[in-house]
């Protein structure tokens, strides 16, 4: 196999994520039996370490659903929504999308309130949809990976409790970059993935589940195997996976999460990713003819959304995409669905430029540079 043709490049995308050499070479850590002592002194770390990021104390439990964040998203789906109730899709884009896609599929009785992409959620709309549809359970997007927009969901967690209903936070893309927010926020359930703000691989959907959850669970009918919050617990307390999971990833996470709270510093990184948003805005503000797409003040911490100049197609994108290509970066003409529907629209595309996981200050600085030069010898 040729391997040396694949290209080393540094990934300015949305997920996955840059890794940093240490946690390449923890790949090559070696392979353990996932019931074994050897388990253990990978995987209750990795636990201990995801409530350390999370902050959630002693109602909640930590799952490790072997898929990635859709996985454990549409446990969320199967094991919280009864028949006959209604759920509520709240979305701002793709992945809000998405949810409520994974409802309809499992058969549940679902509505979708949308807005306009690159807008947060309007909590006054989003209140008048709770009393018109009375939904037992809500979905929310903490941060939309397709416009860079970083929702309030600690005051819409609230407001769906507010109207009996209980919030669900799709908080991939977010978690590892920002602080989530989880116990004032108070969701029944909060998925996230590695491969994005946590500098990983993808392979496990990470989930915190309430105690609250698990009440609902029990009142909720054909869940499924692994998509059974119920029966993902036994394992779960355990520190361990229902199923087999990815020893290779697993040896990372025990380096990556060791790394993230006891080296780099939970606060420290947190507050990395809001000096690289204020770096791309100030660089953006720099360019001429090119725009921040996300909404005044919900601007994401781990990604940025631009509108390129007037007369800049998705095309140029593509092709801008190439030149960065060659001085060793990947660059993000954007969300493929978006473009095209802007474009069906006669508006301009969004391009993204992720700044998540272990992208340093340093780095970002070289990748605007190389961008800002290609942008300027058009
Ligand atoms: C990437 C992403 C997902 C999907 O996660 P996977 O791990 O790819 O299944 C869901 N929601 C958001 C906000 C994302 O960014």
């Amino acid at each position: 196999m040729p391997h040396e043709d694949f290209a080393d490049l540094t990934l300015f995308i949305t997920g996955p994520t840059w890794l940093r050499p240490e946690v390449r070479r923890a790949g090559m850590l070696p392979e353990f039996g996932h019931r074994d002592s050897e388990g253990n002194k990978r995987f209750v770390p990795i636990f201990e370490h995801l409530r350390t990021l999370a902050r959630v104390g002693e109602g909640w439990d930590v799952m490790l659903f072997n898929g990635s964040g859709s996985t454990a998203l549409e446990a969320a789906i199967r094991s919280l929504v009864a028949d006959g109730e209604t759920v509520l899709n709240v979305s701002v884009g793709a992945f809000g999308d998405l949810f409520h896609k994974m409802a309809v599929l499992n058969g549940k009785k679902a509505v979708q309130l949308k807005f306009e992409p690159g807008r947060a959620i309007d909590l006054e709309r989003m209140e008048q949809a709770l009393v018109e549809h009375r939904p037992a359970v809500v979905t929310l997007t903490q941060n939309e990976t397709s416009t860079g927009v970083c929702n309030d969901v600690e005051t819409a967690c609230a407001l769906a409790r507010k109207h009996g209903a209980l919030p669900v936070v799709d908080g991939v893309s977010l978690f590892g970059g920002a602080d989530a927010r989880i116990p004032e926020s108070n969701p029944a359930m909060y998925v996230t993935s590695p491969q994005k703000a946590l500098g990983l691989h993808a392979g496990f959907g990470i989930a915190f589940v309430s105690a609250e959850a698990l009440d609902k669970a029990a009142r909720v009918r054909n869940r499924g195997h692994s998509s059974d919050i119920l029966n993902q617990l036994n394992t779960a307390r355990k520190s361990q996976t229902l199923t087999t999971p990815n020893c290779g990833l697993a040896n990372q996470m025990a380096v990556q999460l060791d790394y993230i709270v006891n080296v780099e510093g939970v606060e420290n990184r947190y507050r990395r990713h809001a000096v690289m948003r204020d770096m791309v805005q100030a660089w953006a503000a720099r360019q001429s003819g090119f725009e921040l797409f996300a909404q005044e003040g919900f601007r994401s911490p781990t990604l940025t959304t631009l509108r390129p100049p007037q007369g800049m197609s998705v095309a140029d994108l593509k092709k801008i995409k190439e030149a960065v290509r060659a001085r060793g970066y990947l660059f993000d003409p954007g969300y493929g669905k978006l473009n095209a529907d802007l474009e069906a629209k006669g508006l301009r595309p969004v391009f993204r430029i992720g700044h998540m996981g272990d992208i340093t200050p340093e780095m970002l600085t070289g990748y605007l540079d190389a961008l800002g030069e290609i942008l300027a010898a058009r």
